[in-house]
């Protein structure tokens, strides 16, 4: 397998933009530690109601504010076809699809022709099933849209039955099959969703790293503890960059 990607992406942020000084202070923190890239989920797809849904379009201009004030690109979930030209309008760099929304190949048909020669970057999660075909057929229908920006899978892991240390099971031959299917595709790992336990983030990342993935889609927020939603998971500004050293992902 040879990959045609150089450097390691780094994508961190919180899960979910919460407030105006949340998402400032979490910005300026992480581009202190050297990322480039922030996200941060608005609409957040919620597997049983009853918990913090998201802001809304309302954090829309929190996320301009961090990109105009720390010349970060930003990154948040496009989750259905009706809000792709709220965003588009926003000017946001990249979009997101989330893993609930890539197992839909309705929903998908629907943001590709939304989202039909836009010059966003759009990142692909893996649905939450283990079915290699559906994450490449998601991709393909992005592709098949004529998107001038990149497109980026995501490996998130997979919902599986029963206890497992993992919140989502990586299948590390998904990925790695797809890197084989096509070496032209950036394939990034989000150690976060797989681990759900912020003191196991670093180990998956050091994993999905070794194995040649092609970077990295982290949840960090300026105080995790008090995060309304993924609290268990999110490392702090300060552990991103420490992994970054680590792993030499920057110069
Ligand atoms: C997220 O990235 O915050 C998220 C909800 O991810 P996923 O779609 O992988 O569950
Ligand atoms: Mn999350």
């Amino acid at each position: 397998m040879q990959s045609t990607i150089t450097q390691p992406m780094i994508i961190a942020g919180p899960c979910s933009a919460e407030s105006r000084e949340q998402v400032m202070e979490t910005a300026r923190r992480l581009a202190a530690e050297g990322v480039g890239i922030f996200r941060a989920g608005l609409w957040k797809p919620r597997t049983r109601p009853g918990h913090f849904e998201g802001v809304g379009a309302a954090g829309i201009e929190w996320l301009a504010e961090a990109r105009a004030a720390y010349g970060l690109r930003i990154i948040t979930e496009l989750n259905n076809a009706r809000n792709a030209g709220r965003l588009l309008e926003a000017g946001v760099d990249s979009i997101w699809i989330g893993a609930r929304t890539a197992t839909n190949p309705f929903d998908m048909q629907e943001i590709a022709d939304a989202l039909r020669g836009c010059t966003l970057d759009v990142y692909i999660k893996n649905p939450v099933a283990p079915d290699p075909a559906l994450w490449l057929g998601a991709v393909e229908r992005i592709e098949r849209a004529g998107i001038e920006g990149r497109i980026v899978a995501i490996h998130r892991g997979f919902c599986v039955w029963g206890e497992d240390v993992f919140r989502n099971a990586p299948v590390w031959n998904i990925p790695l099959w797809l890197k084989e299917q096509r070496p032209d595709l950036p394939v990034v790992c989000d150690p976060s969703h797989i681990a759900g336990q912020a003191r196991l983030v670093p180990h998956v990342a050091r994993l999905a790293m070794a194995l040649g993935l092609d970077g990295l889609f982290i949840e960090s927020h300026c105080d995790p503890a008090a995060a309304l939603s993924d609290a268990a998971q999110q490392l702090t500004p300060a552990e991103v960059g420490n992994l970054i050293r680590e792993l030499k992902l920057k110069d």
